[in-house]
C-alpha cells in the first residue's frame, strides 16, 4: 500500500484489478475499504443500504456501458458481513416500460438479475418517487427522486469509468442521476441544455442523496463517444473507492488525462467553493500499484465546449443559441444502422425526432443537443456531425 499526496484531504483508494474474477475483485475491494476504515464505517448493523450501479442500457457487461455485476456482488456481500441489508436500486431511462419490456430486460442483459437471484439480493426497480425540497440547492430547489434511494438508511454509488459526450466524464456523481426516475431525466436535459446548469443539477442531486461511499468499476472502462454504444471499451484494470464521490471522479479523470476544466461538474464545484476533492488536495492510496497510472483516454470527439453559457441578456442568449445550432454537433441517425425501434423518439425531451419509413429523422431547429438519443440508441445508430460552419471552426481550432 503506497500513499500519494496528503494533508486535510479526501482519501481515494485505487487498486489494480485486471479481470472480473471473484477472488481478485474481492481482495481489491477489501484492500481499498480497509484504507477507508472498513465497511463498518459506512454500514451499521440492521441498516438498509441502497446499492446504485450504472445500468444505462440493456447491454452485456463486456460492452463496458454498465457497472459489472461482480462489483455489486462483492459490495453486497461486504454490506451483509457488516450487518447491513443491501438492496439494488435503479431507474434506467432505457428500462422504462415503453422501452423493450422495461427494467427487467436491463437487469437480465447486464447480468444483474442472474447475480441478484444467485446471492439472494433484493432488487427494487419499481420507480416510485417522492418530491423533496432542497432549500440549500443552488439550482434545483425541488427534485423528484426514487423512494428506494430516499428511504434507505445509506446509499452506495457503484459507478462505471466512462467518458461522456455531454458531461465529458461520467462517474460517481453523475451515476446518482439514475435516482431521478426514468424519463424525468429527459425533462432535466430539456430544461438544462446548458451543460453548466446540468452540472449544477447533478451537484444538487448529489447533495440531496449524500452517498456514504462510492466505488468505480474501471476494470473495463469506456473511452471516446460514451457513455453508450458510441464509446469504445478499454482495458484499464483499475477499481477506485472513496467516501467523497467528487474526489473519486477527480482521481479517475487524473488517471484518464482529462483536465479539471474540461469537466462541467468540476467547474461548478469550484464555483460553489467545494474543497478537498481536486487532485492536488486529495490523498490517493494505491493497492497493487507503485504509482498512480496515467492512461490518457480518448475524449468524446463531439464534447460540448465550455463557452460560457451563463449569459442572461437577450442578445447574448440569441448569439448563444445561433452559435449552438451552428457549432455544436447534430445527431444524425444512420439509415444503414437504424432499426426503427423508436427508443430515441420516445426519449427526446422536446419531440425533435420523428419516424419516417421506420427511420429516425431529427428536426435540427427543435433539437436542444442534449444527446439523450445518442446515449440511449441500442444500435449505436446515431452519429454526431458538425455542420459545414462547425467543421471550419473545428479546423481553425475554435471549437
Ligand atoms: S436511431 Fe437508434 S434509437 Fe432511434 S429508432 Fe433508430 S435504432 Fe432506434
Ligand atoms: S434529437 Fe437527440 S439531441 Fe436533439 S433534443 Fe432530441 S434527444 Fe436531444
Amino acid at each position: 500500500m503506497t500513499g500519494v499526496g496528503g494533508g486535510q484531504a479526501s482519501r481515494v483508494s485505487v487498486a489494480r484489478c485486471d479481470t472480473y474474477a471473484k477472488d481478485s475483485m474481492r481482495s481489491a475491494v477489501e484492500g481499498m475499504l480497509e484504507t477507508l476504515g472498513g465497511m463498518g464505517v459506512f454500514v451499521r448493523p440492521g441498516e438498509r443500504i441502497a446499492l446504485k450501479p450504472n445500468l444505462l442500457l440493456a447491454k452485456p457487461p463486456q460492452a463496458a456501458i454498465t457497472t459489472h455485476p461482480l462489483l455489486v456482488e462483492v459490495v453486497a456481500e461486504l454490506v451483509r458481513e457488516a450487518g447491513g441489508e443491501p438492496v439494488l436500486i435503479e431507474s434506467s431511462a432505457a428500462g422504462m416500460p415503453q422501452f423493450h419490456r422495461g427494467m427487467e430486460r436491463v437487469l437480465r442483459r447486464t447480468g444483474m438479475r442472474e447475480m441478484a437471484d444467485r446471492i439472494g439480493l433484493e432488487v427494487d426497480v419499481e420507480g416510485d418517487t417522492r418530491a423533496v425540497s432542497l432549500p440549500e440547492a443552488q439550482l434545483t430547489k425541488r427534485l423528484d427522486l426514487l423512494t428506494s434511494a430516499l428511504d434507505a438508511d445509506g446509499l452506495i454509488s457503484l459507478a462505471k469509468f466512462k467518458t461522456h459526450t455531454f458531461t465529458t466524464f461520467t462517474g460517481a456523481v453523475k451515476n446518482l442521476f439514475g435516482c431521478v426516475p426514468g424519463l424525468t431525466k429527459a425533462g432535466y436535459h430539456a430544461k438544462l441544455s446548458d451543460v453548466d446548469h446540468f452540472a449544477d443539477m447533478l451537484l444538487d442531486v448529489h447533495q440531496a442523496l449524500r452517498p456514504r461511499l462510492s466505488l468505480m468499476d474501471g476494470v473495463l472502462a469506456l473511452e471516446g463517444d460514451g457513455p453508450g454504444t458510441g464509446g469504445t471499451p478499454r482495458e484499464l484494470g483499475l477499481l477506485l473507492a472513496s467516501a467523497d464521490a467528487l474526489a473519486l471522479d477527480a482521481a479517475a479523470c487524473r488517471i484518464a488525462g482529462i483536465p479539471e476544466e474540461a469537466v462541467p461538474v468540476f467547474r461548478r464545484a469550484r464555483v460553489r467553493g467545494y474543497q478537498g476533492w481536486a487532485s492536488g488536495e486529495t490523498e490517493i492510496v494505491l493497492h497493487g500499484l507503485d504509482r498512480l497510472p496515467l492512461e490518457p483516454f480518448r475524449r468524446p470527439k463531439r464534447a460540448l465546449d465550455p463557452t460560457g453559457y451563463n449569459t442572461t441578456g437577450r442578445l447574448q442568449r440569441l448569439v448563444r443559441e445561433l452559435g449552438k445550432q451552428a457549432l455544436t454537433p447534430r445527431p444524425r441517425p444512420s439509415s444503414e444502422r437504424c432499426t426503427g425501434c423508436r427508443t430515441c423518439s420516445r426519449a427526446c425531451p422536446v419531440g425533435a425526432i420523428r419516424m419516417r419509413d421506420r427511420l429516425a429523422v431529427v428536426a435540427d431547429d427543435r433539437c436542444i443537443r442534449c444527446y439523450c438519443c445518442h446515449e440511449l440508441c441500442p444500435e449505436a445508430a446515431i452519429d454526431l456531425e458538425l455542420s459545414r460552419m462547425g467543421r471550419v471552426a473545428e479546423r481553425l481550432g475554435l471549437v
